[in-house]
């Protein structure tokens, strides 16, 4: 495991995105709002930390204060999955280098949200090629409001867009695997995908699962609860019992938990439909906590509480009608 610590005022201040990470960070709670804002980047940047985890002999896993990224490395140079929240783009350049000093070709956006496409404008203007499904170019094309944080994440310049993009799915033949790019259905967002490094058999599944906290469909960006359950079939197809399962923000995880949260989200959005036939309100469906006996797994409530998933899945159903 290699971690790395620096603080550089300047990371954050010259990044554009600062306003979306300062209303993220809202929602945990911090203290902030008594503080200056030139001390909340000082306190942001001192806190940001980027760590790796050995997936095979040619992948790792980056960890920081966003999604997850891949790394695979080999002859053809890297490629990443995702780049993380912009102020952390210098850091995981640095760690990249501690690995390899092979230069970085491509990057594949699993889908439009900030915190997994962050360094998209730094390394875009470096010459890395961005590839995405041509849903997250769209939106990362035009100012996007994000309902979550009730906020409106400004377009990316031009530099940081995907200049390939594919409408249901693509392969590259990099590094002796064969890496397969399959759209997703619209489940978190309208633009998810899942890359399955063939060889290495690992797969990056974005912010459609997590081992340890229940699933956000932003229906303000085209997500669905009946896509998301859509998508989790499709991750299985393509998925062994063997196969390295890398979330967005969750650990390194496998089939079995994959499948285990496909049937929780089945289940519970299945007793929600029943509530909301029988005519249920949503404070009532709350109340009978629907998901009560998944609880104590998906218990990471930083993000997504039970009461807010229930919501999120009444709100998916009903704009269904
Ligand atoms: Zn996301």
């Amino acid at each position: 495991m290699i971690i790395t610590k620096t603080h550089s005022l300047f990371d954050v201040i010259y990044e554009r995105k600062l306003l979306t990470t300062f209303s993220l960070l809202l929602t945990f709670g911090t203290f902030i709002l008594f503080i200056s804002l030139s001390n909340f980047y000082i306190a942001f940047a001192s806190h940001l930390e980027v760590n790796t985890t050995k997936l095979t002999d040619s992948m790792y896993v980056i960890h920081g204060s966003g999604g997850n990224v891949i790394l695979s490395i080999g002859n053809d140079g890297i490629i990443l999955v995702d780049d993380q929240y912009a102020p952390v783009t210098k850091k995981m350049e640095s760690v990249i280098a501690n690995i390899t000093n092979k230069p970085i070709k491509f990057i594949i956006n699993t889908h439009w949200h900030p915190d997994h496409v962050g360094g998209n404008e730094r390394f875009g203007e470096a010459g890395v090629i961005i590839v995405s499904h041509e849903n997250v170019r769209k939106r990362l094309s035009n100012d996007q409001f994000f309902e979550m944080i009730n906020q409106t994440i400004p377009a990316l310049s031009k530099k940081g867009l995907p200049i390939i993009t594919f409408s249901d799915n693509m392969t590259f033949y990099q590094n002796n695997d064969e890496i397969r790019i399959n759209y997703l259905d619209n489940g978190h967002t309208d633009g998810d995908s899942a890359v399955y490094f063939t060889d290495n058999n690992v797969i990056h599944v974005g912010d459609d699962f997590s081992d340890r906290s229940y699933p956000f469909m932003d229906l303000s960006s085209g997500g669905s609860v009946d896509g998301l359950i859509s998508s989790l079939q499709s991750i299985l197809s393509m998925t062994n019992k063997d196969t390295k399962v890398v979330a967005g923000h969750s650990g390194i995880s496998n089939q079995t938990k994959v499948k285990d949260y496909l049937n929780m989200l089945i289940d519970v959005t299945g007793v929600i439909s029943n509530m909301i036939k029988e005519g249920k309100s949503l404070d009532e469906i709350i109340q009978s906590k629907p998901t009560s006996k998944y609880d104590t797994i998906y218990q990471d409530y930083s993000f997504i509480k039970p009461k807010d998933f229930v919501t999120n899945i009444y709100e998916s159903l009903n704009s269904n009608k």
